[in-house]
């Protein structure tokens, strides 16, 4: 398979080896995550090679990325709008408050991006047939999407509570589907005892090393819609970190690049009812520990036991930021709140608005900072959620 001149394999986050790309998933020496790894000599990236291009989607940033153009996975994800909010500005104390507006990708998600990526590894580099995902339902439907495109069977394996659209539209993409009784965690029982008996490429976060490295297009998409500057903070509504872990290493290639100066402070937004990182970070630990009794009613962010837990507290750690957790109310009046705004808010973006005024509460921010919030799924997928926060409130 063809990689691009930058590429320079894959580094293991834990023994340091770096690895070719033909080595699919976790280190073969001692089986910690890998990152893909750059000579950016030899990249000679301009910003003008980074420009958004929603015909292209992942393609625009090939130059950034272990694969060329012409063989990326893509359905025009990414190029995403990153929308001004004059009217909360006051509200957080802060300059500028932008939504960077995730909903806009193919399935209407911001794992779109790192999908893409993976579902390429996949099909061009490991000549799967088949690949699988455990996932509360956008990750679900997302791999259904981009196996599609590739020609490749997918497998899906889902918790009951996930919403119809996910499931439906998993079925639509032409995906196999499994619904597991119970929660996150009972999904990804089965999806192992599947993935031991079957010969597919896993599509879980942090086991290929590609969703998080399609993710980091989020952070080159902030920086060209803000005319190659950093803002000063991005909040982030955060399950197993892919995205938010993905953030981080734009940012800082785009700083070492030179392209950029300076990175934005990242904070994890969680849901109180499964918080594992915030409470990590509250207890100053360095990696998370299982959350036992997941229970909030946005589902993305139900994630126990996050895959980069320990990777995500590193990034907060480096960039100046911090974990915070809200509650499902404050939550679900957040996202309504920027739905009022004009904005097609999901329900886990709303964790990113109400956190952030738990942040400005706390103090985090300045009177000149300009602030990013991530919206990571459309409202659209959530309606019956948001529709429920209303009629609660009498609406
Ligand atoms: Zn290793």
């Amino acid at each position: 398979m063809e990689t691009t001149a930058a590429f320079a394999g894959l580094r293991c986050t834990d023994c340091g080896t770096v690895h070719g790309a033909d080595v699919a998933h976790r280190c073969p020496d001692c089986g910690g995550s890998l990152d893909a790894t750059y000579d950016y000599d030899a990249a000679d990236v301009s910003p003008a090679d980074l420009e958004p291009d929603a015909s292209a989607g992942i393609a625009a940033y090939a130059d950034l990325l272990p694969f060329p153009a012409d063989a990326l996975v893509t359905a025009g994800e990414g190029a995403t709008p990153l929308v001004a909010c004059p009217g909360l500005a006051d509200d957080l104390g802060v300059a500028e408050v932008y939504v960077k507006d995730e909903g806009h990708n193919t399935t209407g998600a911001a794992l779109d991006r790192g999908l893409a990526l993976a579902v390429t590894a996949a099909a061009a580099t490991h000549d799967a047939t088949d690949v699988a995902v455990p996932s509360m339902g956008n990750g679900g439907q997302a791999a259904a999407a981009y196996a599609a495109r590739a020609g490749l069977e997918s497998h899906s394996f889902v918790p009951s509570r996930t919403p119809f659209v996910n499931k439906a539209m998993i079925n639509v993409h032409g995906g196999d589907m499994s619904v597991v009784g119970g929660r996150y965690a009972d999904a990804v029982d089965a999806f192992e005892e599947a993935m031991s008996e079957e010969d597919w490429y896993s599509l879980a976060a942090f086991e290929t090393p590609y969703r998080h490295e399609g993710a980091k297009t989020l952070a080159y998409e902030i920086a060209a819609q803000s005319d190659w500057t950093a803002p000063d903070a991005v909040v982030h509504p955060t399950g197993h970190g892919t995205e938010l872990v993905g953030l981080h290493r734009g940012a800082r290639e785009l700083a070492e690049l030179g392209l950029v100066d300076g990175e934005p402070r990242l904070y994890a937004a969680q849901a109180g009812g499964c918080a594992p990182i915030a409470a990590a970070w509250e207890d100053g630990a360095e990696d998370t520990e299982v959350w036992e009794t997941p229970d909030t009613i946005v589902g993305p962010l139900e994630i126990p036991d996050p895959a980069g837990g320990s990777r995500v507290i590193d990034a907060l750690e480096a960039t100046g930021g911090a974990a915070v957790a809200t509650g499902d109310q404050a939550i679900l009046e957040g996202a309504v709140t920027l739905a009022e705004a004009g904005i097609t808010m999901g329900a886990s973006g709303g964790a990113a608005y109400s956190g952030a005024q738990t942040l400005a509460e706390q103090g985090a921010f300045d009177p000149d900072d300009v602030v990013v919030l991530v919206n990571p799924t459309t409202g659209n997928k959530e309606a019956d959620i948001l529709r429920s926060h209303l009629m609660s409130k009498g609406i």
